[in-house]
């Protein structure tokens, strides 16, 4: 059976098949299995994201889509599923499998469902989006639907910190026509995300006894006369707009410094972080910082490192058929249709096709200590994802 548009008949059919309870089910399966991102340590046997993604790839087996679970670097997984379809345009949906920490939350991986709403850690961000994804396996497989192109279904590892599970799917997986990730965009169709760059600030100063101040230079108060100028360089970003995501931020996180209350310090450490537009770069911004701060006069020695944690920022091209293909099937369900931004970062610009984000939840909930998610939304989102597979191949 094929189809040719996100509200024919084969796509009512589809969607009559979403089945809320085993779509909530889904997820708190996913939630069951922790899969917290090891941040750059070395990750533990059994690290959560090979049960995720095995979890992936046993329900789409099962399915009858071909599938393959990637160890992508020592002890880091990806998933791939592959169903056939006509000769149109291929899509894939892209997950992350990992989630940020659990300190401090209550029963993370409970994955309770009550009160129409699904809990845990993962719940939007963003393993709603996988579970949406597996129900949109189990209708096509239940209505025997031959999709218009190939269609994928992608687990990656390591979306929270370095990206390295979508870096390595674009430099080896399959090359689609488009690719929806699912993050939590509160049903918007987000066309562009901001990149992220960290910086350190070093402040270096002389140390002596805190008796005699005038004989040292204090790093600390280096810092705080550069950081003085931190909200001139905010108000300078702010000058500046992109038409989906608006103005670049900046955010100073972390201060370090000094021993003793009565030793001068010698060193101060900032880290600083900066939200990229399309179009700039770590290096760019890094030297629009130091200008920034040098303004501000005072601080000693000082200097800014080149970025460590880079985020690539990521826009659709204009026009893409991809764009109309979502927009079309979220009129369908009656969801805001205008294109958006999505403020957080995200895998978008690695996977080396055209990306559109789309996902139940919010960024409200993502990286709380009371992540959830509305069975509606998955139910929505399933809906969209659904009659965008029928529309775009
Ligand atoms: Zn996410």
């Amino acid at each position: 059976m094929a189809s040719t548009g996100a509200g024919d008949a084969v796509a009512e059919q589809c969607v009559a098949r979403i089945d809320r309870e085993r779509l909530a089910a889904t997820l708190g399966e996913l939630i069951g299995l922790p899969s917290v991102n090891p941040f750059g340590d070395a990750p533990r046997d059994g690290q959560g994201e090979q049960r995720v993604a095995q979890y992936l790839n046993d329900r789409l087996e099962r399915l009858g889509w071909g599938c393959e679970v990637v160890e992508y670097a020592a002890g880091r997984y990806n998933a791939i599923g592959r169903l056939a379809g006509g000769g149109g345009r291929s899509l894939m949906f892209a997950g992350h499998l990992d989630t940020v920490e659990t300190t401090d939350y209550p029963e993370p991986f409970a994955g309770t469902v009550r009160d129409g709403r699904v809990y845990g850690r993962g719940a939007c961000d963003m393993k709603a989006a996988l579970a949406c994804y597996l129900e949109v396996a189990e209708v096509l497989a239940e209505q025997a639907v031959s999709p218009p192109g190939e269609v994928f279904v992608a687990g990656v590892g390591d979306e929270e910190f370095r990206q390295e599970g979508a870096k390595a799917l674009g430099a080896s997986g399959p090359l689609v026509d488009g690719v929806i990730i699912g993050e939590p965009t509160e049903l918007t169709i987000c066309h562009a995300t901001k990149g992220l760059a960290a910086y350190d600030l070093v402040v270096t100063g002389e140390a002596t006894h805190g008796s005699v101040p005038q004989h040292g230079s204090n790093a600390i108060l280096g810092a705080a006369a550069l950081l003085t100028s931190f909200g001139d360089y905010q108000r300078l970003l702010a000058e500046r707009s992109h038409p989906l995501l608006g103005p670049p931020t900046a955010n100073v996180g972390v201060i370090e410094g000094g021993v003793r209350p009565n030793i001068v310090p010698a060193r101060c450490e900032v880290q600083l972080s900066r939200r990229l537009l399309p179009g700039e770069t770590a290096a760019g911004a890094r030297e629009e910082l130091v200008r920034s701060l040098a303004r501000a006069g005072g601080g000693g020695q000082w200097s800014v490192g080149d970025a460590w944690w880079t985020v690539e920022p990521y826009e659709l091209p204009a026009g893409h058929p991809l764009a109309g293909a979502i927009a079309g099937a979220a009129g369908c369900c009656g969801v805001d249709t205008e294109p958006r931004g999505f403020p957080a970062s995200s895998d978008a610009a690695y996977f080396g096709s055209p990306v559109v984000l789309f996902g139940p939840g919010s960024l409200a909930q993502a990286h709380s200590l009371d992540e959830w998610v509305s069975v509606a939304d998955l139910v929505t989102a399933t809906e969209v994802y659904v009659r965008t597979v029928l529309a775009f191949g």
